[in-house]
């Protein structure tokens, strides 16, 4: 669906304690905390991130034109799958998602089709792109088997970390300008 004005409303997705708030966080306040805080059932956090200030490289007549402003919406849902119920609201008029499992939790990684079909089924077609978070830590999965499963998905792939800041940024922008390319072209 079309932007509706300058809004864009993203989701972020994947089993409870993978690191979508963390990632939400460092993206936006540049913080990490070690402490571990559960988003619960219907309870979200919405952050405002104007995209021009956060999309380097691309100048704004390129895709804007007049528009100054423009806002990307990112809500971080809680990840129990007993409680997606209280949550499916809020998945609705969504313009992209990214999905988050946990590279050194394997169940985080076998539920992604779990979440891939839930988020395709409540939102339609939509940009997303999927995180393997906290690639500071010891990997559980073999790359090959991510291989496997992003080529499936035929979607982009990035390895984060919000505690070390691993290409956080890189991955919330790509989804950014995935969203906007569908939107503008
Ligand atoms: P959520 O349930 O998906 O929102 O997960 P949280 O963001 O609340 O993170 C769950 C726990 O994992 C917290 O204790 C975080 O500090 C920790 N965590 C999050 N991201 C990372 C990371 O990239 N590396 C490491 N080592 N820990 C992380
Ligand atoms: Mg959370």
């Amino acid at each position: 669906m079309k932007l509706s004005g300058l809004r864009g409303k993203c989701l972020i997705i994947g089993d409870a304690s993978v690191g979508k708030t963390s990632l939400l966080d460092r993206y936006v306040n540049d913080n990490f905390q070690e402490k571990y805080i559960q988003t619960l059932g219907a309870n979200f956090m919405v952050k405002e991130v104007d995209l021009i200030d956060k999309l380097e490289g691309i100048s704004d007549s390129d895709y804007y034109g007049d528009i100054k402003e423009l806002k990307l919406y990112w809500w971080d849902l809680g990840g129990q799958k007993d409680k997606l119920f209280a949550n499916e609201y809020y998945f609705g008029q969504a313009h992209g998602a990214l999905i988050v499992f946990d590279v050194s939790n394997k169940e985080s990684f076998e539920s992604l089709d779990f979440w891939i079909s839930k988020m395709t089924a409540l939102t339609g077609d939509i940009p997303f792109i999927i995180i393997g978070n906290k690639c500071d830590k010891k990997k559980e999965i073999t790359d090959q088997d991510i291989k496997k499963k992003v080529e499936g998905y035929k979607v982009e792939y990035f390895e984060t970390s919000a505690k070390t800041n691993e290409n956080v940024t890189l991955a919330f922008n790509s989804l950014a300008k995935k969203i906007l390319n569908k939107t503008f072209s």
